[in-house]
């Protein structure tokens, strides 16, 4: 049982074998057929499709002009990337901490105790496809003059009240990665409202030049000037390709994930000291609705194991069982490269930080996959109590 799979079929060979005919493999059609629809799925005028989710918070912090002397709060349990293009562009990651055992997304009562004169912008991530708290989060930032970035490399597809996360705040970061629910290989995707901060996006995704070869190639353009230092972060339309097939599946998918995850809570119930987040009645049901017009993507199937579990000796014990697990995430404030930056204060995060386990989900596991893990979960716990 591996952490989350790929299906691979002919619908997906065939749209890499057209994109391989057409002569044209760099950014082309389908690049932009993919912009479209991706724009459509999150409601926005703008998704301008990037090489990765990295490069899309690297492109979005820099759209709003973050950079030296600046702050950007972030919760520090989410994944790596987030802080590393903090600090890319020159500004300070602040690191907040989460809201709870049966929520892990940021506080907002915390963040809020962080906004600094230098604070810039406040980069949340939708913890495993379930959406933040998008209502506070826009009044808190809308009274501090705070950018809103949302990483929604968990959450295409996800819904806030009715509205499409990464289409609510300033600018929606995605990640295609093979492991996301709409999985490419590597690419991304930055969503935003904003034409302005679209146009900033576009030109830092390539070389900030204002024509693309595509369009000189096409005779729309003759040349190019270029308006301010960029990079190469273009998406090509191999994977464009195969996007345009995994977005026509995204909602299913995440659908088939919702179905999984009821099905995990209920043989997870059976298992004493586990406690599953975002579980709670009235927080988003077991049919991955709940909170009125909530829908998360179910990216993870995260458990919180009971405080002192030998959790190294118990994944060991999982992978002999032949069950996969993973940690999202070790907080970034704990690695090398961050352990020194602030005080780092963040006791709900540090309570649960070694609790965390992953367990397998994906659209075309099976129930009895389900009951595999959560029984092989069971057993580890009793061989190790
Ligand atoms: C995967 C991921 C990223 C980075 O995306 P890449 O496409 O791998 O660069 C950023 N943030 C979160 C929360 C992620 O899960």
């Amino acid at each position: 049982m591996p952490l989350s799979d790929l299906a691979v079929d002919d619908q997906l060979r065939a749209a890499i074998d057209d994109a391989v005919a057409s002569g044209w493999w760099s950014m082309g059609p389908r690049v932009a057929e993919l912009e479209q629809r991706f724009a459509a799925l999150c409601e926005v005028r703008h998704a301008i499709a990037v090489s990765s989710g990295t490069a899309a918070l690297h492109l979005s912090l820099l759209a709003i002009g973050c950079g030296p002397g600046d702050e950007v709060i972030l919760p520090s349990l989410t994944f790596v990337a987030a802080a590393n293009m903090v600090l890319a562009v020159g500004a300070t990651p602040v690191f907040c901490d989460v809201t709870g055992e049966h929520d892990l997304n940021l506080s907002i009562d915390d963040v809020r105790r962080r906004i600094t004169p230098s604070s810039k912008a406040l980069l949340l991530v939708h913890y495993g496809g379930h959406p933040c708290d998008m209502d506070g989060v826009m009044q808190l930032a809308a009274e501090h003059g705070l950018h809103v970035i949302e990483d929604a490399a968990h959450a295409p597809g996800a819904r806030w009240k009715g509205r499409p996360c990464g289409g609510i705040g300033a600018l929606g970061c995605f990640s295609f990665f093979s492991n996301k629910n709409l999985p490419v290989g590597e690419g991304g995707m930055v969503t935003t409202e904003d034409d302005e901060l679209a146009e900033r996006v576009r030109l830092g995704r390539s070389h900030g030049m204002t024509t693309l070869t595509w369009d000189r190639h096409r005779g729309h353009a003759a040349g190019y000037d270029v308006l301010a230092p960029g990079y190469n972060y273009r998406l090509d339309e191999l994977r464009a390709a195969i996007g345009i097939v995994q977005l026509d599946r995204l909602l299913e998918a995440n659908a088939t994930r919702a179905r999984h995850v009821e099905h995990y809570r209920k043989a997870l119930a059976g298992i004493d000291g586990i406690t599953v987040p975002f579980a709670p009645d009235g927080f988003d049901g077991p049919d991955g609705s709940g909170r009125d017009g909530c829908v998360p993507a179910h990216h993870l199937q995260v458990v919180l194991l009971p405080s002192g579990t030998d959790r190294d000796a118990l994944r060991v014990r999982l992978t002999e069982a032949g069950v996969q697990t993973s940690v999202h995430y070790p907080p970034i404030h704990r690695f090398t490269a961050y352990r020194d930056l602030g005080a780092h204060d963040m006791p709900v995060t540090d309570a649960i930080a070694d609790r965390l386990l992953t367990l397998p989900l994906y659209p075309h596991m099976t129930n009895e996959q389900v009951e595999l893990v959560s029984s092989a979960l069971a057993r580890a716990m009793e061989t190790l109590a």
